[in-house]
């Protein structure tokens, strides 16, 4: 439950709990990461951007949560669709972290189940780094690539998603992610995407991604 806490707060006469969001420890220091990620751009990244957006779910639950209290209508549209900025990004984040790991423990190339699959899907590894590569340098604006598991054909296959909610595959299960909203890599690599991409292929914890990959068909069968 890192995703998680509880707090509790007083409505009226009544002591309610909640759950909220939490910023996730990464299970890595800050320079683990180098030269890939420099400190500065991954301090920054987690503690300032996630963060916000973790701040940023909360306000909304508890805006929803305050509005229900007290039977005041809120703007749904608008209200689900902030919310989902942030919880996705949330999410997104949280997952990102998870399948990092500094060179050395990182990179490579995937085993197990998910090494198969994406052989028997891509036509080998180096086709699906070029593919995944090409949908983190092809988003258009601030975005992410991911690589997904569909379960009703029982194949992954990789998505570009566009800010943190838009042109996500319903009921997919993302398996990989890499952040390339610009907050993610400026003070590294500038206007320089492909850098920062390159470099993400060298600190990928496959065996993160794997066991999320045989979780995800485990729960199918
Ligand atoms: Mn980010």
């Amino acid at each position: 439950m890192i995703y998680e806490e509880l707090r509790c707060f007083v409505i009226g006469d009544r002591l309610e709990t909640i759950k909220l969001y939490s910023l996730p420890k990464l299970r890595y220091g800050y320079k683990d990461l180098e030269p890939n990620i420099s400190e500065e751009q991954l301090t920054i990244h987690h503690d300032k951007h996630h963060l916000a957006y973790v701040n940023g779910a909360n306000a909304i639950l508890e805006k929803m949560e305050k509005a229900r209290k007290d039977d005041i209508d809120l703007d749904v549209k608008s209200t689900l669709k902030e919310l989902s900025f942030h919880v996705g990004g949330h999410y997104l984040h949280s997952m990102f972290w998870e399948n990092l790991a500094p060179a050395g423990e990182g990179g490579g190339a995937p085993g197990g189940y998910l090494g198969d699959e994406i052989g028997r899907e891509f036509g080998g590894f180096n086709r699906f780094k070029k593919e995944f590569s090409q949908a983190a340098n092809s988003v258009e604006g601030s975005g992410w690539a991911a690589l997904a598991y569909c379960r009703q054909t029982k194949r992954p296959l990789i998505m570009q998603i566009e800010k943190h909610n838009v042109n996500v595959y319903p009921d997919f299960r993302i398996l990989l992610v890499l952040d390339v909203w610009e907050h993610a890599y400026y003070l590294d690599y500038k206007n320089l995407r492909p850098k920062f991409v390159e470099a993400f292929w060298s600190i990928v914890n496959w065996k993160a991604v794997s066991k999320r990959f045989d979780e995800a068909m485990r729960a199918e069968l």
